[in-house]
């Protein structure tokens, strides 16, 4: 779990009590969002609004990423 992200993009609509943020897979470089308070995780932020999220917490070595690659990854 990944605190003090300043990467705050929606508030959770699963469990309503807390901030999803943007983190980063170190390996891929592959941005996705996850909520800090239910580890609930989605690879796009279309799918946080819609609900939809990744079924499973898949192996991912999480980072911040860092601003150039939020921009670049609209
Ligand atoms: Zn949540």
């Amino acid at each position: 779990m990944i605190n003090n992200s300043n990467y705050h993009v929606a508030w959770c609509p699963f469990c309503n009590q807390g901030w999803v943020d943007i983190i980063k897979d170190s390996l891929t470089s592959k941005l996705f969002l996850l909520c800090a308070e239910c580890d609930t995780l989605w690879d796009d932020p279309i799918d946080v609004e819609l609900g939809n999220p990744i079924v499973s917490k898949m192996e991912i070595n999480m980072e911040e990423p860092i601003l150039k690659e939020i921009k670049d990854n609209g």
